[in-house]
């Protein structure tokens, strides 16, 4: 099954056509030509999404949960058409697409089940004292509240996960939330058929239209204006820091300033402690070189620095990790843009003072080979640039003398994603000295194993510090990342007859 793009936006429940036009780049098979967005296509999807707002916010938890679940069923009545546009625009594997559709509609399929549940409220219930001296207290209710209308910007390394029907918009829908996606230029053949599963899934449910648009991207004012439209009181954003920063302080700069929850990047550092490197320095090589290869290094998570205690241990864990990335073949880069970017970040690394290249390859035009590089803590330490992410399969080994030197690295890193400790039993003593560093730098600490592969869970944090996002409060996957469109709203002394039913 093939899907011809139509083209088109979707602004509340119409396909809509524009003059401007903007033609796809994908990595393999034909280019399309897309309608491009204008501030005027935004400003009408907002003005949509803000008058269905106040019907949508009324509906049940089931009614909401039904259209999460009628747009997964959608999705994967498209899942083929879907696979074969994801993979020619981004160049990722049919089995990368397949997987991340999965997680796509398993993901809509968890916030129907959270919000059925109804434990995301967090009702709280302090019952009247009337007779309490020396004054009466009042009854008082809680519950969560969706905010109204929300922007979502979705990445171009996860077309489907991060995207139009990704999980900035599952939540958005679940807490009652209509939406509005900023297209990715990337993907916008991928984008316009979930966005035509959403909007068919609407439909089926005799739902009102205007609780989704999309506006194809193209030029920069779209999301611009997107982010300022008075309209929108929230912006869920996955991207880079360069993108994120720049829309979030056009958020901080509006009138009414909103919170704008950025999930940008990471270099999500790797402690390879002591007993570990001594026990299996080699495979933990090995194993780090296969996480930074994983989709091209084209993963938020991937453990872009790896920390470890110069002698022969080190050594072992170098020669094992070059020799695995020396081994790798070719890979197609999600765009031209960022093959040529991940080209000029290794140059900048390989430009620090005292870095050594362990593996450095040719590479050219939208493909990838991986780099490696080797640094000494003092050098690390003295150069914050080899601490900024380069989004592609290039590692950092930071040599540190000792213990205390590898902590002093661990607190000179701003806020991550992830920090990875790698550790065996005799290294317990040490783990506990790293943890508390670890916790406060980053949104997720593990253990013995790679940090590339995100579960979608109840317990899972994938966000941090800045930068890594730009909200530590949040996350922006599993199902506490419906706390970023809700705010919670105190009733007191309300009447039996204006008790809403999910405070009931
Ligand atoms: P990107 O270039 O920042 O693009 C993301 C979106 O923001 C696109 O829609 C883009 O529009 C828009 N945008 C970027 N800069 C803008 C600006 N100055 N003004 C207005 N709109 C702007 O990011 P990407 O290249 O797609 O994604 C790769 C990055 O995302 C990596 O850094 C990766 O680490 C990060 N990422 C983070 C997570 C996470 O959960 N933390 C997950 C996945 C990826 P256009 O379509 O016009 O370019």
């Amino acid at each position: 099954m093939t899907h011809i793009p139509h083209g088109d936006h979707w602004i509340a429940g119409r396909k809509t056509r524009s003059e401007g036009r903007f033609s796809s780049a994908p990595a393999t098979g034909t280019s399309h030509e897309f309608s491009a967005g204008t501030p005027a296509l935004v400003a009408e999807a907002c003005a949509a999404a803000h008058a269905a707002f106040p019907a949508f916010a009324a509906t049940t938890r089931e009614e909401r949960a039904k259209l999460l679940e009628t747009i997964a069923g959608e999705i994967e009545a498209r899942g083929e058409a879907i696979t074969a546009i994801g993979s020619a625009e981004t160049g990722l594997p049919e089995a990368r697409l397949q997987g991340e559709r999965g997680r796509t509609t398993g993901q809509l399929r968890l916030f129907a089940d959270h919000i059925r549940k109804g434990d995301y409220l967090d009702h709280r219930h302090d019952a009247a004292l009337p007779d309490r001296q020396p004054l009466p207290r009042p009854d008082l209710r809680m519950i969560q509240r969706p905010i109204g209308p929300v922007a979502v910007f979705g990445a171009s390394n996860f077309p489907l996960a991060f995207s139009v029907a990704g999980g900035d918009t599952a939540a958005a829908l679940a807490a009652g939330c209509p939406v509005v996606v900023k297209g990715h230029s990337a993907h916008p053949g991928t984008g316009e058929i979930v966005a035509d599963a959403i909007a068919a899934a609407i439909e089926k449910l005799g739902m009102d239209p205007r609780i989704f648009s999309l506006v194809q991207g193209g030029k920069r004012e779209v999301g611009e204006a997107l982010v300022q439209d008075p309209r929108i009181k929230a912006v869920g954003f996955t991207g880079s820091l360069g993108g994120g920063r720049a829309l979030y302080n056009l958020c901080a700069a509006r009138p009414e300033p909103i919170p704008f929850f950025g999930e940008l990047g990471s270099v999500n550092p790797m402690f390879v402690l002591p007993e570990a490197a001594r026990a299996r320095g080699k495979a933990l090589g090995e194993g780090w070189a296969a996480s930074l290869l994983m989709g091209a290094g084209q993963f938020c998570t991937n453990p872009g620095i790896a920390v470890i205690i110069d002698g022969p241990d080190a050594d072992a864990f170098a020669e094992a990790a070059r020799a695995a990335l020396a081994n790798s073949q070719p890979q197609v880069m999600l765009t031209d843009g960022m093959a040529e970017a991940y080209r000029q970040g290794a140059a900048r690394v390989a430009a620090g003072a005292g870095v050594r290249a362990l593996l450095a390859q040719d590479c050219s035009g939208r493909t990838s080979l991986p780099y490696l590089f080797e640094v000494s803590a003092a050098d690390f330490l003295g150069n914050h640039e080899l601490a900024e992410e380069v989004f592609g399969p290039l590692g950092v080994i930071v040599r540190v003398g000792d213990a205390a030197q590898m902590e002093e690295v661990a607190a000179s890193f701003g806020g991550q994603l992830t920090v990875t400790l790698q550790l065996d039993d005799g290294d317990a003593d040490f783990g506990r000295r790293l943890l508390p560093i670890a916790e406060r730098v980053a949104g997720r600490v593990l253990c013995n194993g790679f940090p590339t592969g995100v579960e979608v869970a109840d317990a899972i944090v994938h966000g941090g510090p800045y930068p890594a996002s730009t909200n530590f409060g949040a996350t922006s996957v599993g199902t506490l990342s419906i706390r970023r469109f809700l705010r919670p709203v105190c009733y007191q002394n309300l009447p039996d007859a204006l008790i809403p039913e999910d405070l009931r």
